[in-house]
């Protein structure tokens, strides 16, 4: 039987490839600023996305909570929305690292409109906080991989700057949103003060994220990461790991969104399935009929050595990534339309 773990893309394992630009990957102290390998991923990634400088970190959580702490201060306000990973997944970062409050927006599926961001600015009362950031999410994880479009994104970010407000983007999987609008990464620098993108998701690297902004802004997020504890010294292994990622598995993104949607289809012909979530990049969600419980499910797909995440009430999601592939992908489709119940 094979094996096929759908429960995230952060599962994925490094390729022999990239362990062997790892191997080879010259290296020095980091917090030093020597590390070669690391300096070539951090200016890699930031000519990419038209920025003038990068962070290699140990984490996307970590990217996403130096950049908020960097934006704003106590007594100010982050908008994002109300599935945001920034919120719901950084176990309250936003509290606890930078003392900020959160307004929270009710987006469709993750994604929330100008109009929407422009409501939720404070006035000046002294009862009020200062709203200072926005934070939009692309893809977005909870709400099934939905992604803005660039046009979208210039429309937020004519708001921002209208409000003199930072503009972070959680690009924990934005080569998944550029891939799937056929976009390229190069004009979002334009929109974003700063940018976290992680390497460790369906770009296959182990370990990493980088963050990216101006000069100024990572000058005073390497002080915030090293705060953190997040100054590693020898990180070019993993750096090499990330740069390796760049090159060689962003153009495969497209077959993971069409086992995806080969997945969805599957789906859409099983009678214990009561909604699914259209499909837009790498991620599944889908609803249970009432009488089926998450784990009856997902304990039938185990024995069928499938493995699925439970990811609310009567939802189960599925990622796509590098480590399935299409036998994997037509076996899972297969077993979800022999399933009954
Ligand atoms: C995975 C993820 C992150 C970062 O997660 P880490 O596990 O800390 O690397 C940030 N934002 C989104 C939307 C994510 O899916």
């Amino acid at each position: 039987m094979i094996s096929v773990d759908l429960r995230s893309d952060t599962l994925t394992r490094p390729t022999a490839a990239m362990l062997k630009a790892m191997m080879q990957a010259p290296v020095g102290d980091d917090v030093f600023a020597e590390d070669p390998s690391v300096l070539a991923l951090e200016e890699k990634a930031a000519a990419l996305f038209g920025l003038e400088a990068g962070l290699f970190c140990p984490s996307g959580t970590m990217t996403n909570q130096i950049a908020i702490k960097a934006h704003t201060e106590p007594l100010s306000e982050v908008i994002c929305d109300i599935s945001a990973h920034v919120y719901q997944y950084e176990v309250g970062g936003i509290a606890f690292h930078s003392g900020a409050s959160v307004a929270l927006l009710q987006g469709i599926r993750g994604k929330f409109t100008p109009d929407m961001v422009a409501a939720a600015i404070r006035t000046d009362n002294i009862h009020n906080p200062i709203t200072r950031l926005v934070v939009l999410e692309n893809t977005s994880n909870k709400g099934g991989g939905t992604f803005y479009t660039l046009p979208e994104i210039a429309a937020i970010a004519g708001v921002c700057r209208q409000h003199q407000l930072a503009f972070h983007l959680d690009g924990a999987r934005v080569f998944n949103a550029l891939t799937a609008s056929g976009e390229s990464p190069r004009e979002y620098g334009s929109y974003f003060d700063s940018i976290s993108v992680c390497l460790s998701k369906g770009l296959g690297a182990p370990v990493g994220s980088v963050l990216l902004g101006s000069q100024a802004f990572i000058r005073k997020c390497r002080r915030i990461r090293k705060v953190m504890g997040g100054g590693m010294r020898q990180a070019g292994y993993l750096a090499a790991a990330g740069s390796y990622a760049l090159e060689h598995h962003v153009a495969r993104l497209g077959e993971d969104h069409a086992r995806a949607r080969q997945l969805e289809a599957a789906l859409l012909q099983c009678p214990y399935v009561e909604q699914v979530l259209p499909v837009a990049t790498n991620i599944v969600i889908f609803h249970l009929v009432a009488e089926l419980s998450t784990s009856r499910f997902l304990e039938a797909l185990r024995d069928k050595g499938i493995l699925a995440l439970e990811f609310g009430p009567q939802q189960i999601r599925l990622v796509t990534h590098l480590n399935i592939s299409q036998e994997m992908a037509d076996y899972t489709a297969r077993v979800l339309r022999e399933l009954s119940f």
